[in-house]
């Protein structure tokens, strides 16, 4: 009979074994998932709005499964496509083995194993190819605009080991069980005639791959929420159902059009960024979104004119500092967020739809509020406040620079005369 025989050769003892480190494994993930949690909850809550997420769906099939931004830099998006299906398309069959052997349903028996043989064996070579040029980029430092780091290397590595482990695994199967439908196992079948003879691939070897193949999966599960492969979970829900805005449109915490001074000397609201909890657990939630990518850097005006201001680092200072409770400024400058001219170039760029802008307008509210503010732009603020325009000159002179151009003014005469006509 066709079926999955899972735990093929692996005794009682191992088992448990198993099941102990898959829960330790699960337990990590969980607690760091939860402490990130926690620590988005230190926001101001902004609710979720089903309309927002209505409207978001749209954009999460382009960016999140089409990943049309990560398609501009072509090999990156090639990278990125392959080891992301392939890593979605594996852990669904992780998911369809529990359901077969641990909920005791079914599934994979039959022509349906074939196929989720067939299947899973392109997207694992698909994941491996990702995961190899991924590390190849890496190596030969292709890309400025990443940071190069022992740790996403080792990302990197792990997740190879384990996309190789697991062919190891079939392939060994296959080559001692000799089953007729082994060939629906294309590279598992493969490297079953590689193996034959091989002793390090020997039935004998099967117990000792399958707890190395075990343990670096069991890694994987628990370093998923304390590394940037968490962009894995976070940036899809930052893309689904962040609150929507239109491009260009700054967040206030008050209505212009409505506040008056009192309203807003009373106004319990936050009016300006000064510590973490200042900022909404969605501007939270999204710096854990960063995958660190350098996009926003390359097309920072700021950041190419060498001003003090990687928009990057803005998002994982923030990420990083989240379960501190002091002020912003001391581990952002007032140089940094007054160098940003609201171009909006980060958040075009940037392919987990975080809003560098709001971080940032925020965060120079709260400079304001605190009296730290540049000298020209204080001194521009004070020309308006004392003589109604940024240059200082007196309301006197305002129509100077007409004089000679027949310029029509817009006195009560010249208004009266133009309504009659
Ligand atoms: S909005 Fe600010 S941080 Fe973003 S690209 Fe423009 S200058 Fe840089
Ligand atoms: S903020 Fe966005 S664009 Fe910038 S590094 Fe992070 S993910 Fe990349």
């Amino acid at each position: 009979m066709i079926q999955r025989n899972t735990f093929w050769m692996i005794s009682e003892e191992n088992r448990i074994v198993f099941y102990l480190l898959a829960a330790i494994a699960t337990l990590i993930f969980i607690y760091g998932f939860y402490r990130r949690f926690k620590l988005w909850q230190k926001g101001r809550r902004e609710k979720i709005k089903w309309s927002d997420v209505k409207t978001n769906a749209h954009f999460f099939w382009k960016m999140v499964v089409q990943q049309k931004k990560i398609q501009i830099d072509r090999l990156y998006g090639v990278m990125h496509r392959f080891t992301s299906y392939g890593f979605v398309a594996l852990f669904i069959g992780t998911v369809l083995v529990v359901i077969d052997y641990d909920f005791g349903v079914p599934l994979l028996r039959g022509n349906f194993y074939l196929v989720y043989k067939v299947v899973l064996d392109i997207f694992g070579v698909l994941f491996l190819a990702g995961v190899l040029i991924a590390i190849i980029i890496r190596m030969k430092k292709q890309r400025l605009r990443l940071w190069y780091s022992i740790r996403d290397n080792m990302l990197l590595w792990l997740l190879f080991i384990i996309g190789v482990g697991g062919f190891i695994l079939e392939g060994i199967r296959i080559a001692s069980t000799k089953v007729s439908y082994g060939i629906w196992s294309p590279i598992g079948y493969t490297l079953s005639r590689l193996f034959q003879d091989v002793s390090l691939f020997s039935v004998d070897m099967y117990v000792f791959w399958w707890f190395v193949h075990s343990i670096f999966v069991f890694v994987l599960i628990a370093v998923i929420p304390y590394t940037k492969l968490f962009h894995i979970l976070t940036a899809p829900i930052q893309i689904l159902m962040h609150p929507v805005k239109r491009t260009g449109t700054i967040l206030l915490p008050y209505d212009l059009q409505t506040i008056t001074d009192e309203a807003l000397l009373q106004s319990p609201s936050v009016l300006g960024v000064n510590k973490i909890s200042d900022f909404t657990n969605w501007q939270l939630l999204s710096t854990d979104a960063c995958t660190e990518c350098g996009r926003c850097d390359s097309v920072c005006p700021a950041y190419q004119s060498e001003k003090p201001l990687s928009p990057r680092n803005v998002v994982t200072k923030i990420r990083n500092h989240m379960h501190q409770t002091y002020e912003i400024s001391t581990f952002i400058s007032p140089s940094e967020l007054q160098s940003c001219t609201t171009c909006g170039a980060c958040v075009e760029a940037c392919p987990v739809s975080i809003n560098h802008i709001d971080l940032i307008l925020g965060m120079r509210r709260g400079l304001i509020q605190r009296n730290i503010l540049e000298l020209e732009a204080e001194n521009t603020l004070m020309k308006v406040e004392e003589q109604y325009n940024i240059w200082g000159k007196p309301w006197s002179e305002r129509a100077n620079w007409s004089r000679g151009l027949q310029v029509p003014s817009l006195d009560h005469e010249n208004v009266s005369k133009s309504k009659e006509a």
